[in-house]
């Protein structure tokens, strides 16, 4: 008997210790025993049953088998061979029909010769797909289950550590009175970067990477369980573990955050204003926006009934650029950027985001989540690769190009400058006009909080 090997790797594997090597090692003792010529082994690597991704090997096999090669296919179990019974349904008519012989380790041989044996193939298939759907299933019927009792699922966030009692974190002594603070001064409306520059100075580290960064500090404080709470849905409610701060203040701090300018991830690069998005309405607290042509040269918040501050765009961006220039050539505008000097954990973090994005697609690919499930979180992390790339590309400045600010204001694109101008700046406010309309241009108008003070 001429024998063909097939292996293929998918990502139970990963749990089980079962790698191709051993499904090699096997099926080779296999053909030992029975006496039969190798002829060629096949190697499939795919991640999921449920992947839908090509199996060039197995294509190969199929067409060996087809051309009489082999008469004989070697596989350590039968759903390494077939990942839906319509596979198997080709699979056995080729079978069939060119009269090769099939033997799986696990399973033994298949005689498909008679219609008994065939249905045997079938119920074998069945049973190894049904059981990696029921897998799926249980899975996410039991995060649902768990978090519905009021129980966290996921990793545990910095500020709070497992406990004996599964699905209850509680406060980490050491850690909890950092995330207080933390959240204190996000309430306070101290900015991310000045936070996390502060908490680098201190030595304390974040649970994952090198360094705090704006964005760290960002995911951070999402994270529900700090305030005692959990999401089901998109409903928030309460855990039975106690966060670390109470369950109002995580609110305002992510409402304090969700006000905040949040970059232009999304926006096309060339309408790119430098001060949309940046700007904030003093009294409302509502983001002005580079107006539309229908707004011609303007900042403007647009909220109609709200809020519709605005201010002329040519003025205010020549002010701040006067503004900003003069700051950078200040001597001490050099450290400024310090903290964001370290492009390793800045790189190290895109890469974990890139492969958290790729997991996400496997999970949905392997039936674990839904598409619907993944889609908020796959957005979330777009916005946060997003806002990392442009600290890259903030980190990527040349500081000793201070000593002449204004021509590296110049040589900057948009976005870097925008970036300068989130680091140096908490806020940029601007004031109504007294009856509440227009946006002629008056410096008085603005209300510029520095971040850091000189
Ligand atoms: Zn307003």
């Amino acid at each position: 008997m001429r024998a063909g090997i097939y292996t293929r790797m998918s990502r139970d594997d990963l749990g089980e210790g079962l790698g191709v090597e051993r499904q090699d090692q096997d099926c080779r003792s296999l053909c030992q025993r029975r006496g039969w010529t190798l002829i060629d082994v096949y190697v499939d690597n795919d991640i999921s049953a449920y992947s839908g991704r090509s199996r060039p090997s197995y294509q190969r096999l199929l067409a060996d088998i087809e051309k009489r090669k082999i008469d004989m296919v070697v596989a350590w179990a039968p759903e390494r061979l077939h990942r839906s019974p319509r596979e198997l349904e080709d699979f056995l008519e080729l079978i069939e029909r060119t009269g090769t012989a099939v033997e799986t380790v696990k399973a033994g041989s298949w005689d498909v010769s008679t219609s008994h044996g065939r249905l045997v193939a079938r119920m074998l298939g069945a049973v190894s797909r049904a059981e990696s759907e029921r897998t799926g299933e249980r899975v996410s019927r039991a995060h649902q289950q768990a978090k519905e009792r009021g129980l966290w699922r996921g990793p545990i966030p910095f500020g709070l550590r497992a406990s004996s009692l599964p699905g209850q974190p509680e406060p980490d002594p050491d850690q909890a009175p950092i995330v207080k603070e933390i959240f204190d001064r996000v309430l306070r409306g101290d900015a991310l970067t000045r936070i996390a520059r502060d908490l680098n100075a201190s030595q304390i580290r974040p649970r994952r990477g090198q360094a705090w960064t704006h964005t760290g500090i960002r995911r951070l404080i999402a994270s529900p369980a700090l305030g005692g709470l959990v999401e089901v849905g998109d409903e928030l409610q309460a855990a039975v573990f106690n966060g670390v701060v109470a369950s109002e203040d995580w609110r305002s701090a992510r409402a304090a955050l969700r006000r905040r300018p949040r970059g232009e991830v999304r926006r096309p690069r060339e309408k790119l204003t430098l001060l949309g998005g940046l700007l904030s309405c003093v009294e409302h607290d509502y983001v002005l926006f580079g107006g539309s042509a229908a707004h011609g040269a303007i900042y403007v918040a647009d909220r109609p009934g709200q809020c519709c501050v605005g201010i002329v765009r040519a003025a205010t961006d020549d002010l701040i650029t006067t503004l900003v220039i003069r700051r950078l050539g200040q001597p001490d505008a050099v450290d400024l950027f310090q903290v964001r000097q370290d492009t390793t954990a800045l790189e190290r973090e895109i890469e974990e985001l890139r492969q958290r994005r790729e997991e996400l697609a496997e999970l949905v690919a392997e039936g674990l989540l839904t598409a619907s499930e993944v889609r908020p979180r796959l957005s979330a992390l777009a916005e946060r690769l997003g806002a990392l790339e442009g600290d890259r590309s903030t980190a990527a400045i040349d500081p000793r190009a201070f000593v002449q600010p204004g021509a590296v204001w110049q040589a900057w694109t948009v976005t870097q400058r925008r970036e300068v101008l989130r680091l140096l700046f908490d806020r940029l406010g601007v004031r109504h006009v007294g009856h509440r309309s227009g946006s002629r241009f008056n410096p008085e108008r603005l209300k510029l909080e520095w971040a850091y003070q000189n």
